[in-house]
């Protein structure tokens, strides 16, 4: 009963999944989001996990120029992603193609509105986000409004001086490595995203900056998982076929 009733009262989620990126230092003939990984194109399994998440309700994907067309027919189509209510055009860096989906958002070209819930900002290079993640960013952020997935690192990280030599050694136990999801409420990353386009010159390498940096709240980081990796290089692909393949096996 409870539980249903938590259902009803729940708020729109919608997850934006970025597939923009040139993918350059995979250095394959094709682009990273479309390689074949246990049979499957690498951007199904993120698109797939949205898909069957009980908390997601509509996902926004963003792609490269010119590659609409494609991906409705061989991604979304092809796998019945029904959630997918929009394909739009990525800009040139990671931002940008965070605000074109911001946009689609705020121009009311979304089927059903979401302008007082959340959104799930996600790398559709990571394939293995899975339930539990999704499911535990969604309780962080009804608590705190922004949180990240991320793990403790597990090798000593060093700050570099200009020459090459190690300046300083952070203490281990409050360094952790960055993963998407990276989720907020909806009115607060819009402000953060449009504060962002107006100030330019600062460097974004995650959402969690923009709203740290440009609203000054802080962001809550929640465990993701050790699998949840973003495939970036060729030494990332025989990990990622493993997982992919795992998942075949128990059907996740
Ligand atoms: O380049 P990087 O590995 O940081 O990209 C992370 C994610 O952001 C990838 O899924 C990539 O496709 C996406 N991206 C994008 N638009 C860009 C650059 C990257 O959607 N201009």
């Amino acid at each position: 009963m409870a539980d249903r009733k938590e259902k009803r009262g729940k708020k729109r989620c919608t997850a934006i999944v970025l597939a923009a990126g040139q993918g350059s230092r995979m250095g394959t003939k094709t682009q990273k989001q479309y390689l074949d990984l246990a049979g499957r194109p690498l951007l199904y399994y993120s698109l797939a996990a949205f898909q069957k998440s009980e908390v997601i309700d509509d996902i926004i994907l963003v792609v490269g120029e010119g590659q609409i067309p494609y991906c409705q027919k061989e991604i979304v189509e092809r796998y019945q992603f029904t959630k997918v209510d929009t394909i739009t055009t990525g800009g040139k860096e990671r931002y940008e193609s965070v605000y074109r989906a911001l946009l689609v958002m705020e121009d009311g070209d979304m089927k059903v509105p979401n302008r007082d819930g959340y959104v799930f900002i996600h790398d559709g290079a990571r394939p293995f986000v899975d339930e539990e993640i999704i499911k535990r960013t969604y309780e962080a952020v009804t608590k705190y409004r922004a949180c990240v997935a991320g793990m403790p690192v597990k090798d000593t990280i060093k700050v570099a001086d200009e020459n090459g030599f190690s300046k300083e050694t952070p203490d281990r136990k409050f360094l952790w490595q960055i993963q998407t999801p990276q989720v907020f409420e909806t009115a607060l990353i819009k402000e953060a995203y449009f504060r962002l386009m107006q100030e330019k010159g600062l460097a974004v390498t995650d959402d969690a900056m923009v709203v740290e940096r440009l609203m000054g709240l802080p962001v809550r980081l929640v465990e993701g998982s050790y699998e949840n990796i973003k495939v970036t290089t060729p030494e990332d692909l025989p990990a990622a076929e493993a997982f992919a393949r795992k998942r075949e096996i128990h059907k996740m």
